[in-house]
């Protein structure tokens, strides 16, 4: 198959930030956000001739940054780190003519289209469409111990990491469906999984408890709050409270499920979001309430939170927009 596309010219290309003093730039799609969603909406739209506009964010290439080895995103067979994933995906973007920026949307006016965005309090932009791709972070314990370890044994996505704790012993902390479900896979890979909850019982839903109380290798602890995380490079321990009592366990990996943020603050004035703050779409689309407006990857989902359902998501986002823009016209 061969591909057919314009790479820019120097000219046309636009690097970083751009301050338009006061002048103000028009484009079809504007994108908010750079992980697997973001590029690969930028992927499509701009393959579709929409020369997007994206800006990457706090974050440029979202949380897969800040994992080492992907291994299962199709199409990379010995895996990949997750820099050189998004580094990838971003080449891909701008290979097809996305202006790919560094820097952040300060603020968003979808009161009306064309949309108005101001990027780093300084540059303009309107735009005829906005695909949401700003994502979520996971939520930390706030431990410093927990911030030295992270990447070296502190994980927060047991689907990502927890293939390179095969054999070991493990905790995750959290009583809610994440955390379950993280303590269940990781009972399939690992030698032994404690469950880490500070209430005298579990969030999560019946079935997900059944499963985890079924499960011979998973030790739940209830009422343990984690004090410290241990270990020299890496992980080698937690020490917890147990009502005032000081428990030590052992363990390689550190797995944190108490939940993730999606990040719609920008939008939230204007797009339907629930009651965690993910963003409403219609079902079946990426469409919001607000016609021209999509939102894709973790900003809308609250189950999966994957690379590769980012991704597909991305694509939708930007099909949508498509499809929104030449029935525009
Ligand atoms: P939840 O908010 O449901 O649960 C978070 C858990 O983390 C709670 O047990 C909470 O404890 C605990 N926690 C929070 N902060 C701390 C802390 N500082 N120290 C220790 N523990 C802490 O988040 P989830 O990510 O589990 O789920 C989010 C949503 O997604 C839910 O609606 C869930 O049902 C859904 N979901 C659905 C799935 C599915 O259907 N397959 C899979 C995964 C999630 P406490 O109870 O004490 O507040």
């Amino acid at each position: 198959m061969s591909f057919q596309f314009k790479k820019m010219d120097s000219q046309e290309e636009k690097t970083s930030n751009q301050d338009l003093n006061g002048e103000v730039e028009k484009v079809k799609c504007l994108i908010v956000g750079s992980g697997p969603a973001g590029y690969t909406a930028a992927i499509y739209a701009s393959r579709a001739n929409l020369s997007p506009l994206m800006y990457q964010g706090l974050e440029p290439g979202g949380q897969l940054t800040t994992t080492t080895e992907v291994e299962n995103f199709p199409g990379y067979p010995d895996g990949v780190t997750g820099p050189v994933l998004m580094d990838d995906l971003k080449a891909q973007a701008e290979r097809f003519g996305t202006d790919s920026r560094w820097g952040i949307i300060t603020s968003l006016d979808l009161s009306k289209r064309p949309f108005k965005a101001v990027a780093d309090g300084k540059t303009q932009i309107e735009a005829e469409s906005v695909i949401i791709a700003t994502g979520a972070t996971a939520k930390y314990l706030g431990l410093e111990s927990e911030e030295k370890f992270k990447g070296s044994g502190v994980s927060a996505c047991a689907t990502c990491d927890g293939f390179f704790y095969k054999g070991k012993d493990v905790a995750v902390v959290g009583g809610g469906d994440t955390a379950a479900e993280e303590a269940t896979y990781l009972a399939g890979i690992c030698n032994k999984v404690y469950l880490v909850i500070r209430k005298d019982y579990m969030r999560a839903s019946k079935a997900m408890i059944e499963r985890v109380e079924k499960t011979e290798n998973i030790e739940v602890l209830y009422e343990h709050v984690t004090k410290e995380i241990t270990g020299g490079t890496v992980v080698e321990g937690a020490i917890l409270d147990n009502k005032g009592k000081e428990v030590k366990i052992k363990i390689d990996g550190f797995f944190v499920a108490i939940g993730h943020t999606p990040q719609s603050e920008l939008v939230k004035e204007w797009v339907d979001v629930d009651e965690e703050g993910y963003i409403k779409t219609v079902p079946d689309t990426t469409k919001t309430n607000v016609p021209g407006v999509f939102a894709c990857g973790d900003v809308i989902d609250k189950s999966y939170k994957q690379a590769i359902t980012a991704a597909g998501s991305g694509c939708k986002a930007a099909l949508d927009a498509e499809k929104f823009l030449a029935e525009q016209e």
